[in-house]
């Protein structure tokens, strides 16, 4: 393989497609994927969201090469690469743990990869210091992985995944052990660089934020199969089901009545949005966002909680029958509401998400 330079930006043609088709994955009992189907376009950063133990790494790990399927097929770009080691995969990765070689400065942990494939020392040590640049980290060259703080040990380990210009770069948690500023500043950082690159990227995260706030799609994941695939705003506005609707931001229940293609709520009828389940008594989801508070008419229900969140203050709300409900309001409008405040609940009049009335 050639090693070209590995600032030169990537074009649209040169940018990966990945498919996983069907994969299936058994531990002993326990179905790891169970007929995973997504398509990541070149150089869309995707990423991979879900509650633990869904199969997002493993699906991660398949594309790696570091797991097999027992069924399925990975494609990058058509070609099966299913059964092709990990080592002949032209993948870079970033795990949660930095996993730099603590021996190595910054400089030749970032030039590892390139000293292995026999790139000349000079040319190797420009590249290093090339990417140490990219990611910002231009003067850290000669510090060790000690003497970097969690953030800039992240960075380097982008830039050691970025130095093979891999045509995949697979981002398993890369955030999660970084304090929460930090974590925003890179989150910004991988997002530019991925763009100034344009390479394909396929990031896992629990952190429904950082999905919705880094990605260009995000596939959510439930047992081992994709729920949606979608883009941020479109999964937050219009999920597809009420799993992804529950675990994509907040949203309350509030019992309703369906009857065909509307529902009566809080006194109001709403038009059903997406899949419904039969007519009669139905849950109603509703993001905090829709919600209404007001000292107006019968004030049946009653502010049990407020928590301050800066330009919005969430207000939990019980109705009369004991549903607690969330309420988003701005700051300055909050301020009329205390916890004990007897209060009217309404909701904004937009076509609504409903699903099967829980116990
Ligand atoms: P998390 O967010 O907690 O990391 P995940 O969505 O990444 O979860 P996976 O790590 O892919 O989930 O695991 C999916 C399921 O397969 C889990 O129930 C896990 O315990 C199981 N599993 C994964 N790898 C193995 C293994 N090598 N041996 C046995 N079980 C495994």
């Amino acid at each position: 393989m050639t090693v070209t330079a590995p600032l030169a930006p990537r074009t649209d043609t040169d940018a990966a497609t990945v498919e996983f088709r069907g994969l299936r994955r058994q531990f002993g009992a326990t179905t790891a994927l169970d007929g995973l189907d997504l398509t990541v376009a070149p150089g869309e950063l995707l990423a991979l969201l879900g509650p633990s133990g869904c199969g997002k790494t493993t699906a991660l790990r398949m594309l790696a090469g570091f797991e097999q399927p027992d069924s399925g097929a990975v494609l990058v770009d058509g070609a099966d690469i299913t059964h092709v080691p990990a080592h002949r995969r032209d993948a870079g990765m970033v795990f949660q743990s930095y996993s730099l070689f603590p021996h190595l400065d910054c400089l030749d942990n970032v030039a590892f990869g390139l000293r292995m494939r026999k790139v000349a020392k000079a040319a190797r040590k420009a590249q290093a210091a090339e990417l140490l640049d990219l990611v910002g980290l231009g003067d850290k060259g000669g510090r060790y992985p000690h003497q970097l703080s969690g953030g800039q040990q992240q960075r380097v380990a982008l830039a050691r995944a970025l130095a093979l210009r891999p045509r995949v770069l697979l981002l398993d948690e890369p955030l999660s052990a970084l304090d929460a500023k930090v974590r925003l500043s890179l989150r910004e950082e991988i997002r530019r660089i991925q763009r100034e690159l344009g390479i394909t990227t396929l990031f896992v995260t629990h952190d429904q934020e950082e999905a919705l706030s880094m990605a260009d799609r995000v596939a959510v994941m439930r047992a081992g199969r994709l729920e949606q695939c979608a883009p941020p705003a479109e999964l937050y506005g219009r999920p597809a089901t009420a799993f992804v609707a529950e675990f994509v931001g907040t949203m309350s229940r509030i019992p309703g009545d369906l009857d065909g293609s509307t529902v009566e709520v809080l006194g109001l009828r709403l038009p059903v949005d997406g899949e419904a389940p039969a007519s009669g008594p139905v849950d109603v989801l509703v993001r905090p966002e829709d919600v209404r508070v007001s000292t107006d008419g019968a004030c049946s229900a009653r502010v049990v909680a407020t928590a301050f969140l800066g330009a919005t203050t969430r207000l939990t709300v019980r109705l009369a029958d004991t549903t607690e409900v969330k309420a988003d309001l701005a700051t300055h409008e909050a301020a009329a509401f205390a916890a004990g405040d007897a209060v009217t609940v309404t909701l904004r009049e937009r076509p609504v998400l409903v699903a099967e009335r829980r116990p």
